[in-house]
């Protein structure tokens, strides 16, 4: 309770043990990520020792959560006393389709940097809002922001290629000492299904999404007491560890190429809750001279920088893969995503990729370009580069019933019979899919 020694005299007056409770900076610090920042104004507004408390202690203000304010959305009829003044600014023919469609933001931080209250937040959620490209560039080169995570997950009215241009103009070699102040960019992946208006919560605390409470509650109850509620409350709750879970797809869509390019030269200064695929083909191939060295460092093997998109085991051969599985806190932490949600109690990108302890800490990512037919979209099985090289197109395919076991896979020579056909392991699953008659999906259409 070191912290306010001038707030706890006057606490001693007041007949109030809120006061008392957050006055101990500990608590403080552990309550004021989950309050909503109208909230803590309006109670740093109740008396002169509150606002003390709130608008002296440091890190008050460090996690800004605007994606559930109203005022902060784009939607005219919803538009709060917040927005009124926002209002006038449409009127103004002046103004630019940035200025429109960045117009409730720029009015909040506006607002929050006059009070002075934007300069101490380092972690700030616009996931769904109105966000324009200049906005970004604003908070991302602007003195008055300090902000180190940002999390812009489904934004609307965003130009992509605005934005690649901002963060590499950010990252440039000519770029100012301590720049960019942003470390940590959430973008690639939905918003955490926490935030979003229909959610429900059970008796249980267990948050689910409303339809599927709704329609699949019955089954869901049915399996509860078979799966280990502990393991889908933390699946649910934390959707970024589905990244450590080797079961394939982990990114919805794989990005365009432009953000290939722009995550490689953002590597070691802005992370992303998305990594580039760190498969062998994507390394620099050897010189064509070079006779020796494995198939997949020749350079008519070589594949461009591709932001990976699978989670996947190690090889179904060997366990490993070329480029080695990463651990996390032993490999760079480069090599690992920001996941989701963005932490509430620190603003580094260390707390925002810490795996939770149940989902493992071992990760191997993949491009789709890297798995083409060398992963199991049924069982998830996975032969590496090491242990399988794959057959040209007309050699070996069919010729799958002369099996030699995994004993080949030490790497000196790969084995050359297919193992995967049109998505689906030769061995196992394309068998039974033939057998009950249906074709795969596939995810190579
Ligand atoms: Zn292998
Ligand atoms: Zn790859
Ligand atoms: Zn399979």
């Amino acid at each position: 309770m070191g912290d306010n020694p001038g707030t706890l005299t006057h606490a001693a007056d007041l007949p109030t043990t809120l006061l008392r409770l957050l006055s101990n900076s500990l608590v403080l610090g552990q309550t004021v990520p989950y309050l909503p920042v109208s909230s803590l104004l309006a109670l740093g507004a109740t008396s002169k020792s509150f606002k003390d408390l709130i608008h002296r202690t440091p890190n008050v203000f460090r996690h800004l959560d605007l994606s559930n304010v109203k005022s902060a959305q784009f939607e005219i009829a919803n538009i709060d006393n917040g927005g009124n003044s926002w209002r006038n600014v449409q009127l103004d023919e002046n103004v630019t389709e940035d200025d429109f469609y960045g117009g409730p933001l720029l009015h909040i931080f506006n607002t929050l940097r006059r009070r002075r209250i934007l300069q101490d937040v380092q972690t700030l959620i616009l996931d769904g809002l109105s966000v324009t490209s200049e906005l970004i560039s604003d908070i991302i080169s602007q003195d008055h922001f300090n902000v180190r995570i940002l999390s812009i997950r489904e934004v609307q009215n965003l130009n992509p290629r605005k934005l690649q241009q901002a963060l590499k103009y950010a990252i440039r070699p000519s770029r100012p000492a301590g720049t960019p102040k942003l470390k940590g960019l959430y973008f690639f992946n939905p918003k955490d299904a926490t935030l979003t208006p229909n959610l429900h919560y059970n008796p249980n605390g267990i948050p689910g999404y409303g339809g599927m409470m709704h329609s699949e509650g019955a089954q869901i109850g049915a399996e509860w007491n078979q799966r280990s509620g502990d393991t889908l409350a933390q699946e649910m709750v934390h959707g970024g560890d589905r990244w450590y879970s080797s079961t394939g797809r982990v990114l919805a869509k794989a990005p365009s190429a432009d953000w290939d390019s722009t995550i490689l030269a953002c590597q070691g200064i802005i992370s992303f809750d998305a990594v580039l695929c760190r498969g062998p083909r994507h390394t620099p191939s050897l010189p064509s001279s070079q006779t020796s060295g494995p198939w997949y460092q020749k350079a008519n093997y070589h594949l461009a920088p591709k932001i990976a998109t699978h989670s996947i085991g190690g090889c179904f051969g060997c366990s490993r893969a070329p480029e080695g599985i990463s651990k996390f806190r032993s490999s760079p932490l480069e090599n690992f995503p920001l996941l989701a949600p963005p932490p509430l109690h620190a603003s580094t990108t260390k707390a925002a990729k810490t795996p939770f302890m149940a989902s493992g800490y071992k990760l191997l990512l993949r491009c789709l370009d890297c798995l083409r037919n060398r992963f199991c979209e049924s069982c998830h099985k996975w032969w590496c580069e090491d242990c399988y090289e794959i057959p040209e197109q007309g050699h070996g395919a069919g010729s799958s019933n002369q099996w030699e076991t995994a004993d080949s896979a030490f790497g000196r020579h790969p084995e050359k019979n297919v193992k995967v056909h049109m998505g689906l392991c030769v061995e196992h699953c394309l068998v039974a899919e033939m057998m009950s008659g249906a074709g795969s999906n596939g995810m190579w259409g």
